[in-house]
């Protein structure tokens, strides 16, 4: 049987044509059996939900979105072709490809906004593997570019898809692995798939690694690696604190852990399947691919085993009160998660006492009213914006103090098990 490995990189590695150039050095840098899953170029994704959003919401579109999607990537392909006739061709293709956007969204129901955010927001990624396959060609690296949606099947919950594994898996055996009796790469596009009358659907935003998981544990790849501006996993974000230290080796469950509270490095859907066939996952610098980076795989600990901390703001705590004097029991916290599940809603923490029930979850403007008015038929509410949720993984004693400055912020909730602190904090007014 033939080693297949995965590689996925992810907006930032491609958002430039220097940076482009750096895929196919870092590609080229050993041979060896890949698919290769591409997000779309920088910001794309961005840009073309804005104008998604113009149309749902104005019924319009304004043609200078379209003009800066086509100067961008005009942009990096200028700087990738040396040759006229290549770099004329590519232009020509993605001309083609943004004004058949364009057409495209004139035709679609602005008030269908999933079904209409899929079909356009798809593009980014559809542009981006098309200008890196041309590139390809034009450096004669041999390849084949196929369209994800062909082997990704999704139910037809648009935006939010989830995956028909045994279809996906069928095809991908069927029709993907062939191609490497012909070839040693495969190109294609994360984040998207299509429902099985062929509508594009999406993963859900970051999606493009948990594409990258799908293909892997599908052709039961020997590993898969995903490429980041970061030198992998690191125990907390540079940006939020100093002195991070990066994590060498991460026990599956582990990463599982950190990524449902929060830790954003990698989409919280990736590691699951390839933990369940042990498929080991490399997170590595494109800026140093010769470091090793962090491998997720079925280690026993995390190395080094130090606190690992994830902050995650704009949380919203919410405290009910039964109207009745009732104490809280059972029968209110089912009510409760009743009404939170109907508007889904999902908690990062709770405490209950004898008369209140507090849950937190991710601040949703739109919904909180709605929640609210719901509750108060039967419960006093009361809640609080703007909090953040700290939690720290192998805690040690002066772990919270390393990650807050605690003369700025009041703790509202803290609450610990052996190797899990959670603590919901409120930056004071004063500081
Ligand atoms: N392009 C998509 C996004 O920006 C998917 C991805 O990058 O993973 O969300
Ligand atoms: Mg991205």
């Amino acid at each position: 049987m033939q080693k297949i490995y995965v590689e996925k990189f992810g907006g930032a590695s491609v958002n430039t044509s220097s940076a482009v150039k750096n895929v196919l050095s870092i590609l080229g840098s050993e041979s060896r059996k890949r698919i290769v899953v591409v997000s779309a170029m920088g910001k794309t994704t961005n840009a073309l939900e804005k104008v998604v959003n113009l149309w749902h919401n104005e019924h319009r579109v304004e043609e200078k979105d379209f003009e800066a999607l086509l100067s961008y990537h005009f942009e990096i392909i200028d700087g990738l072709f040396t040759k006229e006739n290549d770099r004329m061709a590519c232009r020509s293709l993605v001309a083609l490809m943004v004004e058949e956007c364009r057409a495209k969204i004139l035709t679609l129901n602005p008030n269908d906004y999933d079904f209409l955010y899929d079909s356009i927001v798809s593009y980014g990624e559809r542009l981006s593997t098309s200008i890196i396959s041309s590139y390809m060609s034009a450096e004669g690296f041999s390849h084949r570019h196929v369209a994800a949606p062909d082997f990704i099947k999704t139910d037809n919950n648009f935006r939010t898809s989830d995956l028909k594994w045994k279809q996906t898996e069928t095809l991908i055996k069927q029709n993907l692995l062939p191609l490497f009796d012909v070839c040693d790469t495969v190109l294609t596009q994360g984040f998207i798939g299509s429902t099985k009358e062929g509508y594009i659907t999406t993963l859900g935003r970051e999606g493009s690694d948990f594409s990258a998981a799908i293909f892997a544990y599908c052709s039961d790849a020997e590993s898969m690696t995903i490429w980041k501006d970061v030198s992998g996993v690191m125990n907390a974000d540079p940006k939020k604190m100093k002195n991070t230290v990066l994590l060498e080796t991460v026990p599956y469950k582990e990463a599982i852990e950190l990524s449902y509270y929060g830790a954003s490095i990698i989409h919280p859907k990736t590691i699951k399947p390839l933990e369940n066939k042990q498929i080991p996952l490399y997170v590595k610098s494109f800026n140093n691919p010769q470091d090793k980076g962090t491998v997720i795989y079925a280690c026993k600990a995390l190395c080094p085993l130090v606190p690992n901390y994830i902050f995650k703001d704009n949380q919203t705590l919410l405290s009910v009160y039964p109207k009745d004097f009732s104490f809280i029991a059972e029968e209110n916290i089912s009510k409760i998660f009743e009404v939170l599940s109907t508007f889904g809603i999902k908690v990062n923490m709770m405490q209950n006492s004898a008369l209140s029930f507090s849950v937190c979850f991710d601040r949703n403007d739109n919904l909180l009213p709605e929640i609210i008015e719901t509750l108060q038929q039967s419960y006093v509410v009361r809640y609080n914006n703007s909090l953040c949720l700290l939690t720290i993984r192998h805690y040690e004693e002066n772990s919270v103090s390393n990650a807050l400055n605690t003369e700025q912020y009041r703790i509202l909730i803290e609450q610990k098990s052996r190797i899990t602190l959670q603590c919901l904090v409120e930056r004071k007014a004063d500081s």
